[in-house]
């Protein structure tokens, strides 16, 4: 079935691992409409878990009237509050509900049980970047290929600061493969939103055959945060500083993944963190001997990127729009993107895509969840705890605000 734009819905697309036109995801939703939700824990069957995150497990479901494949995150409300992570629950489930992009993971339906939060999202049967990437030849890309994934990436990265949101964690292990190749970025619990998020500028372009871009640093300008967060080999100089970070930290985050997609190792990797982190703050990149050798392109926009002092590194001032523009990306048209053949075809083994290479075996530990046993939470209200009243704090409820609901996409399958 086609959409509004002519593009093949996700339900009929081709599951051969051919490449083919019906093995375009569906890019075109424009508007997403938010409702109460109509599904719970026992609406889904349980196939295999996909994977572990900081503060989560993933698991391949099927919703049992359309026998449809999504992926399921389950986050324990104990551990959530043991850990202190609420805040970042409630970020991720911001940052999916409104988020309609094509390179972002879709959310479908978010609800709660007694004991787990829930996110039902778009199942990325391509699996993990990080694992697609140690199946290449030297476990790196060449430019041209790692030119398109940092396109992808830089688009998405676009998205989230126009919507006021870092992200904060960009690294291949948070980048999934849509079966068509075309990367979602997943995993929003350390994203960081700025509400309400600034107005873009508009940037008047020098030639005159070519459009006006957006300024989208404006949109997240009042958002500067001292959490030391991020992944080891990934955090920025001012992180690790802790003198306060703004978005320029996903352009140093970028900076590192494009390294590490032409290298096969970040640029700063010590033997222990500390190594690591006094490289991040003091040492030069060094561009070893690449054949074919790193175009000066390419290596002026890792070093604009990876800039150690916040203010010089490209995207600092006006946002994306600076490294879209770099000559790097001159062969790219952000624009169509999503319609590029991507380098990497994901090898899919079974035609339902439920037995997909590039995610780890996780057989021992998919046996811990029991969704039919899982029963929605009925909503009790409660009115938050005054610091007076002891009993009262004892009783509310964190995950009170945690919204129970489905949300439809323009062009997805109304069932
Ligand atoms: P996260 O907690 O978001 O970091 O996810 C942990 C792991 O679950 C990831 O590394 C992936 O292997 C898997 N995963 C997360 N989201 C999805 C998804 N939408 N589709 C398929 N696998 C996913």
């Amino acid at each position: 079935m086609k959409n509004v734009n002519g593009i093949l819905d996700s339900d009929s697309r081709s599951h051969s691992p051919q490449r083919s036109q019906s093995c375009q995801p569906t890019y075109s939703s424009n508007s997403i409409k938010i409702r109460s939700v109509q599904v719970g824990p026992s609406s889904f069957t349980k196939v295999r878990m996909l994977g572990k995150g900081d503060i989560g497990k993933v698991y391949m479901v099927k919703q049992k009237d359309t026998g449809k494949l999504f992926a399921m995150k389950v986050l324990s409300k104990e551990v959530l509050i043991k850990r202190n992570k609420i805040k970042r629950v409630f970020a991720e489930q911001e940052i999916l509900s409104t988020s309609n992009h094509p390179f972002i993971v879709a959310l479908h339906h978010s609800f709660q049980s007694q004991d787990n939060l829930y996110f039902v999202m778009e199942y990325c049967t391509g699996g993990e970047f990080f694992r697609a990437l140690q199946l290449r030849p030297g476990k790196c890309l060449i430019e041209k290929e790692a030119k398109f994934y940092a396109a992808e990436v830089t688009a998405a990265l676009e998205y989230l600061h126009l919507h006021g949101f870092i992200y904060r964690d960009l690294k291949p292990e948070n980048i999934m493969l849509h079966q068509s190749g075309h990367i979602m970025l997943t995993d929003f619990d350390l994203s960081k939103g700025s509400s309400p998020p600034g107005q873009p500028g508009i940037i008047k372009s020098q030639q005159p055959h070519m459009p006006p871009s957006l300024d989208t640093r404006r949109c997240v300008y009042n958002l500067r945060t001292n959490s030391f967060v991020g992944t080891e080999e990934y955090i920025a100089p001012e992180v690790i500083k802790g003198s306060g970070h703004t978005s320029s930290v996903d352009w140093w985050t970028l900076g590192i993944l494009i390294y590490e997609m032409l290298y096969a190792t970040t640029p700063f990797k010590g033997p222990n963190r500390n190594e690591t982190f006094t490289r991040i703050l003091d040492d030069d990149i060094i561009f070893s001997d690449q054949s074919p050798p790193l175009s000066d392109s390419c290596q002026h926009l890792i070093l604009m990127l990876l800039q150690k002092e916040e203010c010089k590194r490209l995207g600092s001032q006006a946002g994306a729009s600076e490294i879209k523009t770099h000559p790097f990306f001159n062969s790219i048209n952000f624009a169509l993107l999503r319609h590029l053949e991507p380098p990497i075809l994901p090898l899919i083994n079974s035609p339902d895509g439920v037995d997909a290479l590039n995610f780890r075996k996780m057989a021992a530990e998919s046996i811990s969840l029991d969704l039919d046993m899982d029963h929605p939470m009925v909503n009790v209200t409660l009115p938050p705890p005054s610091p007076h009243d002891k009993i009262q704090s004892y009783i509310y409820n964190p995950f009170e605000n945690f919204n129970s609901i489905t949300i439809h996409r323009e062009g997805d399958f109304d069932y």
